[in-house]
């Protein structure tokens, strides 16, 4: 398998440090707001690779977090509210609340969204000690150093640290914003622990233990800075080194860089060994945010007439490398297709082993076909998650169907076939395409013998009454065909 490795930045060929168990890191989302279609898009393609590393054999271990606190609405500077804080008094709650809230909504969209469940779902909050931990190791081999608003971690100290995200410290500090914290040495420098400011009192806030504080005396209420929890949640959980670890673009020159300096610095191991970035999904070209009215939800979209599958089936459409664009009018593209999956799955039904030998027919052209398409999917997963190749793939091999006797097609091919693109995208072909009633498969039978007999009036009454149970019968040369309407 090859991934598109940002610390090579080249493709690298994945091999796992231990045989075929695999340890996975994807950073979770923060949990002050319902998820949008952006955020949407990334764990759709990480669920992707999770898939694909699955079916290609590997065991997968896979820690996913949920950021409860300290993620700053200027993370890049270490300044600004909380976003947990700032949700709490938009909707005059506490940060617990909204936290959970928020939690809870994120864990049904993945499950709406047919995403496989992380081994692991670690919320920031419960694990305090552990980041603490990691701050004193830090302080011990003496990384950190206090200022009035936090304890920081000294990027000096860390020569690679410009190299993950090929970053120019020196025209950062140029052109360094005017709020930026001059209390800093280095303007790369970040937060490894706030302190509450003073006269303040947040929902969430810890003890400073006394040996992290250069004065032990002072009695420092604080909360983890949003770069330590992931950190603190991947090593404790998988170990110091893991070997993939997943996150937005967005991520790349502060979180990323920031949790490799932490992390490396404390364990003096490399952190992740592959890292994979999903590039953003855009709307109509431009950015999506709430504040522009354009930050649509699960529940937008379904408003709409969209369902989940439909939203998996447009991000699949797109390579995880590459900016997307979500537009409604793709959107309708996407549920299209899959509109017209769903009929050919539902071909399967259809399929019936009473001329020749389902045995017999596992040789032929199309039964070559499906298994074909069954090794080219796979393979361009394998291939950097080429997600739009694999779906061309499908197309094609459901093409084979067209025109075709379905006396002719290997059932067990075909339901090999169906499985594995449930396997590996997740789109739900299988359950979303139930069989029909023998009720209504009677009545197709009755309406063939009436046409059969120029019956057309009983025909069409047939036909208008499979409508109403959602099907429609189309006939083709070689007999009648349902699918849903
Ligand atoms: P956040 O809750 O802000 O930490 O974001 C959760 C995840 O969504 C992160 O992995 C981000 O990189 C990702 N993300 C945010 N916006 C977009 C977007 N427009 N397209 C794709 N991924 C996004
Ligand atoms: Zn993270």
């Amino acid at each position: 398998m090859k991934l598109h490795n940002t610390l090579t930045k080249q493709l690298d060929e994945f091999t796992p440090q231990h045989g075929n168990k695999v340890t996975l890191y994807t950073c979770g989302p923060t949990v002050y707001d319902y998820l949008h279609v952006g955020n949407w898009t990334a764990y759709i393609y990480w669920d992707t690779l999770v898939r694909t590393l699955k079916t290609s054999g590997y065991e997968v271990e896979r820690v996913m977090n949920i950021t409860d606190v300290g993620h700053l609405v200027n993370d890049d500077i270490d300044e600004g509210e909380d976003k947990l804080e700032k949700g709490a008094r938009r909707e005059n709650k506490t940060a617990w609340q909204v936290a959970e809230f928020y939690a809870n909504d994120f864990l049904d969209g993945m499950q709406k969204l047919n995403l496989l469940s992380p081994d692991h779902i670690t919320k920031a909050t419960d694990f305090i000690d552990e980041q603490l931990a990691l701050v004193r190791t830090l302080k011990d081999k003496g990384y950190t150093y206090q200022i009035s608003d936090g304890i920081y971690f000294d990027t000096a100290k860390f020569p690679r640290y410009a190299d993950f995200a090929n970053l120019d410290l020196e025209a950062q500090k140029a052109g360094a914003r005017v709020e930026y914290n001059t209390e800093k040495k280095n303007v790369g420098d970040f937060a490894l622990w706030k302190f509450t400011p003073e006269g303040q009192v947040r929902d969430m806030q810890w003890e400073t233990p006394q040996d992290l504080l250069d004065t032990p005396e002072d009695e420092k209420m604080g909360f983890p800075g949003w770069h330590l929890e992931c950190s603190a949640m991947a090593m404790s959980i998988l170990g110091p080194t893991i070997d993939i670890h997943t996150g937005g673009i967005d991520h790349i020159p502060v979180h990323h860089t920031n949790e490799i300096a932490q992390s490396e610095a404390a364990s003096g191991q490399r952190f992740a060994n592959y890292w994979l970035h999903c590039n953003h999904l855009k709307i109509d070209g431009g950015k999506v945010s709430k504040s522009l009215g354009n930050g649509y939800t699960l529940q937008d979209l379904a408003d709409r007439g969209f369902g989940p599958m439909d939203l998996r089936m447009f991000v699949l459409q797109g390579h995880y490398e590459n900016e997307g664009n979500f537009t409604f009018e793709n959107l309708e593209a996407a549920k299209n297709r899959l509109r017209n999956w769903r009929n050919y799955a539902a071909l399967r039904h259809q399929i019936h082993d009473t001329l020749r030998d389902d045995s017999q027919k596992g040789t032929d052209d199309i039964s070559t076909a499906f298994y074909t398409a069954q090794q080219s999917i796979s393979a361009a997963l394998a291939d950097n998650l080429d997600t739009p190749t694999a779906l061309s793939v499908i197309d094609e091999t459901f093409s084979f169907l067209n025109n075709r006797s379905l006396d002719d097609v290997h059932k067990t091919a075909f339901d090999q076939l169906l499985n594995l693109i449930d396997d590996i995208l997740g789109l739900q072909l299988i359950v979303s395409t139930p069989d029909i009633s023998d009720d209504s498969k009677r009545a197709i039978i009755e309406r063939e013998r009436a046409r059969e007999a120029r019956d057309w009036q009983k025909s069409d009454e047939l036909r208008d009454e499979l409508l109403e149970q959602g099907i429609v019968v189309r006939d083709t040369s070689h007999g009648s065909i349902w699918q849903y309407a």
